[in-house]
C-alpha cells in the first residue's frame, strides 16, 4: 500500500479502481479485463483505416492546390501509419499488457520518438513533428468527435477514482459522476471551478497531489479522504475495511445534519442569517432543495457553454433551462449570473491557467465590446423571467461607469423586446476595484454579492489555480478582510442588499469570520448548507463582531487562525451535541 498526501478540497470518502487522464484529458489510460482486448484492437484498426482515409484524402487535395512535391509531407505521414513500430507496435501492447488503445497508442507514440530524437540522422529527426502529427491524428480518430475520458468512464465498470493532471471544467461538467466516486489531481486549488463543481455534486477531492498521475497505475484501487487530503493506493483489505468504515461513518454524520433542514440559520443572539446555494449545472438543482437552501444566490451559467459548444447554447436552449430552473425553485429566488466566461471558456485560447483568462476579455467585458452573446443570454433570461423569481447577476464588474453601460445595455435590449417584464440586476464584487467602489455601485445595482474566490486572487496577487502558490492564497489574510470588512460597512450604509458567495461561506470557521465582520446572507455549495447552518446556530453575533475586530489588526492570517480558537472551539462543541461530527481516521 502506498499513502500520498495532497489537499483535501471536497469532503468524503470515495474508494474506487483508478482511471488515469493526463494532458487536460485528452489521454487516458487503464487496464482492461481480458474480454475487453478484442475490442480495444478492433477500435485500433478502425482509427487506423480512418486516419489512413483521411490522409488520402488531404494528399490528394494538396497535391492539386500546391502541387505532388508537397503532397508527398502526406504520402510519408501515410507510410508511417502503417510502420511496425507504431500501429502493430500498440496492438502489440493491448494483448501483452493489456492496456486500453489510448494508453497503447500513447506508448508506442513514445518510444517512436525517443527512437527518432536517439538516431543521429537529421532526415529522421526531422519527422518528429509528422509523428506528433500522425500520432495526434490516430488518438483523435479512437473516439472521433467524443470526449475520451467522457466516453470511457460510461464503458468501465463503477466505481471509479479519476486520477488527473488538470481536469478542466468543460470535460468535468461532462463526466458520469455517478459513476466516477472521487477526483484526485495533480494540480489545482480549492476554488478551482472543476473543484467547485465536484464539491457542489458531493463527490469527494484531493488536489496538488504533484506526480500522482505517475504514481497511481490504473486499475489500482485508490481510497481518498476529500477532508484531510489523504490518498491509499492499493491499500490491504484491513486497511479498506478500516476506509469503508470512515465512509458509513461520514454518510451518518451528513444524514443526522438532515434534522437541521427545515429550520432557519438563527444564531445564538437570535439573529437571522439567510442561507442560499450556489449552482453550476442546472439538472442538479435538486441537490439545492435537499440542502433546505432558501433561494439560488449564485447559477455559474457559463457552465452551459462547458457541456455543448459555445453556438449550440443558443437564446431558446438557454429561455429553456432558465425557464426550468426558475420554475423548480418558484418561489424562491434564483440569481442567474450572466456568463463569467474567459477567453479559454469560449475557446478562444487553447489552454487554462492562461493569463488572458484572467486579466483579458471576461466576464461581462465581451458584453462592453457589444458582443451578440449578452444580448442572446438578455433575452432569453427576459424571456424566462415570468417562470419564477428570476434575479441577474453581472460578474466581474470593475466601476460604476461600466455598471451604468451594462444597465442602458439590458434597457437597450427590454425595449427591442417590447417587454414589461423587470428583473433587479446585482453586481458582483469580486475585483478591489469594485470592493473600494461599493457606495458607487450600490446607486446602480439592485443587490450586490461578493466574490471572494476572485477578490482573494486579485488581492493578494495569487493565481487561484495555481497549486503551487496555495499556501499564499489566504482568506483569512489580513488584507482580505480589511477589504472585506469594508464592504460590509459601506453595503449596510447604502442599504443595499448585500451577500457572499465565494468559497468562504463554504468553509464552516470563515463563515461565521464573515457574519463577525457584518454579513448576514450567503450562498454556498448546497453540500455545505447543513455544516455551515449547524457552525452559524453556535455562534453569537456580538462575540463574533468582537473576534473580526481584532482579526482585523492582525498581522498574518496565521494570526487570524489563532484568533478564531474559541469560535472554532463552539462549533465544535455544537458540531459533537448534534452528533453530526465529522468521521475521524
Ligand atoms: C468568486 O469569484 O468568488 C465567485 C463566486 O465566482 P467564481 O468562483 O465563479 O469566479
Ligand atoms: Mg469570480
Amino acid at each position: 500500500m502506498t499513502r500520498l498526501t495532497g489537499r483535501g478540497v471536497a469532503p468524503g470518502i470515495a474508494v474506487g479502481r483508478a482511471v488515469v487522464a493526463v494532458r487536460d484529458a485528452s489521454q487516458v489510460r487503464y487496464r482492461l479485463a481480458s474480454s475487453g482486448v478484442d475490442r480495444e484492437r478492433h477500435r485500433l484498426r478502425a482509427a487506423r483505416d480512418r486516419t489512413r482515409l483521411e490522409l488520402e484524402e488531404i494528399s490528394a487535395r494538396v497535391s492539386r492546390t500546391a502541387g505532388p512535391a508537397q503532397a508527398a509531407i502526406f504520402a510519408a505521414q501515410l507510410l508511417m501509419i502503417d510502420d511496425p513500430l507504431l500501429t502493430r507496435r500498440a496492438d502489440e501492447l493491448i494483448r501483452t499488457d493489456r492496456i486500453n488503445a489510448d494508453w497503447a497508442l500513447e506508448r508506442a507514440i513514445a518510444e517512436l520518438h525517443e527512437l527518432f530524437a536517439r538516431e543521429g540522422d537529421a532526415w529522421l529527426r526531422e519527422r518528429v513533428g509528422d509523428l506528433a502529427d500522425v500520432g495526434g491524428r490516430l488518438r483523435r480518430n479512437l473516439r472521433p468527435g467524443r470526449d475520451p475520458l467522457v466516453d470511457l468512464v460510461l464503458e468501465l465498470e463503477p466505481p471509479l477514482v479519476l486520477v488527473a493532471d488538470e481536469l478542466p471544467p468543460s470535460t468535468a461538467a461532462q463526466l458520469d459522476w455517478d459513476r466516477v466516486k472521487g477526483l484526485v489531481c495533480d494540480v489545482g486549488g480549492p476554488t478551482h471551478h472543476t473543484v467547485i463543481l465536484v464539491r457542489s455534486l458531493g463527490v469527494p477531492a484531493v488536489v496538488g497531489l504533484g506526480g500522482g498521475t505517475d504514481l497511481i497505475l490504473p486499475g489500482q484501487t485508490v481510497a481518498l479522504d476529500g477532508s484531510t487530503g489523504e490518498v491509499a493506493v492499493e491499500p490491504t483489505e484491513e486497511a479498506l475495511e478500516r476506509w469503508r468504515l470512515r465512509a458509513e461513518i461520514a454518510a451518518a454524520g451528513m444524514r443526522a445534519l438532515g434534522a437541521l433542514r427545515h429550520r432557519p440559520a438563527v444564531t445564538v443572539d437570535g439573529v437571522r442569517l439567510r442561507l442560499e446555494a450556489n449552482l453550476e449545472i442546472a439538472d442538479e438543482v435538486g441537490r439545492v432543495l435537499d440542502a433546505g437552501a432558501e433561494g439560488i444566490g449564485l447559477y455559474r451559467s457559463e457552465f452551459l457553454l462547458d457541456a455543448a459548444a459555445p453556438e449550440a447554447v443558443t437564446e431558446d436552449a438557454q429561455c429553456e433551462t432558465y425557464r426550468t430552473l426558475l420554475a423548480a425553485m418558484a418561489p424562491l429566488p434564483v440569481t442567474i449570473r450572466t456568463f463569467d466566461a474567459g477567453e479559454e471558456r469560449w475557446h478562444l485560447t487553447p489552454r487554462a491557467g492562461s493569463h488572458r483568462d484572467r486579466f483579458g476579455l471576461r466576464g461581462i467585458r465581451p458584453a462592453l465590446q457589444h458582443d451578440v452573446r449578452f444580448r442572446q443570454q438578455i433575452r432569453a433570461l427576459f424571456r424566462a423571467a415570468d417562470a419564477g423569481t428570476l434575479r441577474v447577476l453581472l460578474p466581474f464588474v470593475t466601476s460604476a461607469e461600466e455598471l451604468q453601460q451594462l444597465r442602458a445595455l439590458i434597457d437597450e435590449i427590454r425595449r427591442e423586446m417590447r417587454t414589461e417584464i423587470t428583473v433587479p440586476i446585482g453586481a458582483m464584487i469580486e475585483v478591489p476595484a469594485a470592493a473600494l467602489t461599493v457606495d458607487q455601485l450600490a446607486k446602480h445595482a439592485d443587490f450586490l454579492s461578493v466574490g471572494t474566490n476572485d477578490l482573494i486572487q486579485y488581492t493578494l496577487a495569487v493565481d487561484r489555480t495555481d497549486e503551487r502558490l496555495m499556501g499564499h492564497y489566504q482568506p483569512a489574510a489580513p488584507a482580505v478582510l480589511r477589504l472585506l470588512r469594508g464592504v460590509a460597512i459601506t453595503g449596510r450604509r447604502a442599504a443595499v442588499d448585500l451577500s457572499v458567495c465565494g468559497e468562504m461561506a463554504s468553509d464552516p470557521l470563515l463563515v461565521g469570520l464573515l457574519v463577525g465582520l457584518g454579513f448576514r446572507s450567503f450562498s454556498l455549495t448546497p453540500a455545505a448548507i447543513p455544516v455551515v447552518k449547524r457552525s452559524l446556530m453556535a455562534i453569537d453575533t456580538h462575540q463574533a463582531s468582537e473576534v473580526a475586530r481584532r482579526t482585523l489588526r492582525a498581522a498574518s492570517a496565521d494570526d487570524v487562525h489563532a484568533l478564531l480558537e474559541p469560535m472554532a472551539a463552539a462549533m465544535h462543541k455544537a458540531a459533537t451535541h448534534s452528533g453530526g461530527g465529522q468521521a475521524s481516521p
